[in-house]
């Protein structure tokens, strides 16, 4: 068997520092559990653009099309900000996600012990919690047609139009139930059926494709708005949620923030099965760039690393690596290690990028 590929991607501002971190823990992982991965690195984003006058090379998506999975640090940055719409950074990004056809956003909110002051909520709502957004990134309300400002009689009209077919619903579902299956085995089904007709079909595909292929797994259906309201109540009642495009993106970055730091916030997007039956994966931290720390070795790197985690147990299911490199972090963070981002009142030293990197190796050492 060839090793499995990586294709790195560090990008800007912050990325290519923490993506440093990343690079030192899959080194770790080759030299200390037998784990060999095929490393490449090349540019997106501003980064790409410097070079190529494009923010992806063709080079690079053929690359990001034949590898196993993709680590992606961030991109953009206030240099870039006066780039015509069609070269900037961001656009790199989207189109890594519509040529891979990255239909299935996983954004998990886990929160680690050590941190549950950081919440906005209260400390025993959220210590331990630990859910999956599973959003569909494809389709739905940010790309359906007819979209655009038109003239109507002696005003404009915006017009943006939520669609979804039967397949597009049914893989991103398929998606949530297989991830249950690895977890607490429970799905909740988010959309708005009592007001829209898309939403009636989501949640008659889902219910058939759960009776059909996943009758083992809990299945439960909500309205969005309720469901925002019980993430916020008591989100330990969730195992997977599975929406769409419009309410996922606001659901999960909601779910987010009931976590505390942006620096903590890793994510996957996955596709379908490529030819070796791994599916087409890209892994990237949350957060943005960071311009206003950018440089000052003030980065928390653990997004990025535990996107790297996310990594191990969906790509290269390896899930017990995936938890000893999760432990590792939830040990540092146990032992009072915090980078600038994450000082609570009380105050103290922060640690660097790199001294959080090395602390975390340590910890990976003592799993031994
Ligand atoms: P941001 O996520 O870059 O930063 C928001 C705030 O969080 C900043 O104060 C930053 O210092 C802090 N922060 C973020 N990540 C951190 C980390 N790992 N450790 C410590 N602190 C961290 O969002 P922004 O400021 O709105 O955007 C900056 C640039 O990043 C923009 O060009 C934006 O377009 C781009 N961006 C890119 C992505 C991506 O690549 N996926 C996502 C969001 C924003």
């Amino acid at each position: 068997m060839p090793n499995p590929s990586l294709l790195i991607l560090p990008g800007d501002g912050i990325g290519p520092e923490v993506m440093d971190q990343v690079t030192r823990v899959i080194d770790w992982f080759g030299a200390k559990r037998d784990m060999p991965f095929d490393v490449s690195t090349d540019l997106v984003g501003g980064a790409a653009y410097d070079k190529h006058g494009t923010p992806l090379h063709d080079d690079t998506m053929a690359k990001a099309l034949e590898v196993d999975a993709v680590l992606l640090g961030a991109v953009g940055g206030p240099k870039y900000d006066d780039l015509d719409f069609s070269v900037k950074p961001e656009r790199g990004l989207l189109r890594l996600r519509k040529e891979m056809d990255l239909f299935s956003n996983l954004r998990p909110a886990q929160c680690f012990d050590a941190l549950a002051d950081f919440s906005s909520l209260k400390k025993d709502l959220v210590a331990g919690l630990d859910i999956m957004i599973v959003r569909e990134l494809t389709s739905g309300v940010y790309f359906g047609e007819p979209r655009g400002i038109f003239e109507e009689g002696n005003e404009r009209v915006g017009i943006n139009t939520q669609r979804y077919t039967e397949s597009e619903i049914e893989r991103v579902a398929r998606s949530a139930f297989e991830l249950a299956r690895r977890r607490n085995n429970k799905v909740c089904s988010m959309e708005k059926a009592n007001v829209m007709e898309s939403g009636i079909l989501w949640r008659e595909v889902v219910q058939k494709v759960h009776d059909e292929d996943y009758p083992d797994v809990e299945l439960s259906h909500m309205y969005a708005d309720n469901g925002a309201m019980q993430l916020v109540r008591a989100p330990k009642q969730f195992d997977v949620i599975v929406t769409d495009n419009l309410f996922g993106d606001i659901l999960s970055d909601c779910a987010a923030m009931l976590t505390g730091s942006l620096g903590m916030l890793p994510s996957a997007s996955l596709g379908a099965p490529m030819a070796n039956g791994r599916a087409r994966a890209m892994y990237e931290p949350v957060h943005g760039s960071a311009p206003d720390i950018t440089g000052q070795g003030k980065a928390n790197p653990i997004a990025c690393i535990l996107s790297f985690a996310m990594a191990l147990r969906y790509s290269f299911d390896q899930g017990d690596e995936a938890a000893r490199l999760e432990a590792a972090i939830e040990s540092v963070l146990a032992g009072g290690a915090r980078t600038a981002d994450l000082m609570g009142p009380e105050g103290g030293t922060p640690m660097s990028t790199t001294e959080m990197g090395d602390a975390i190796l340590h910890a990976l050492d003592a799993s031994l």
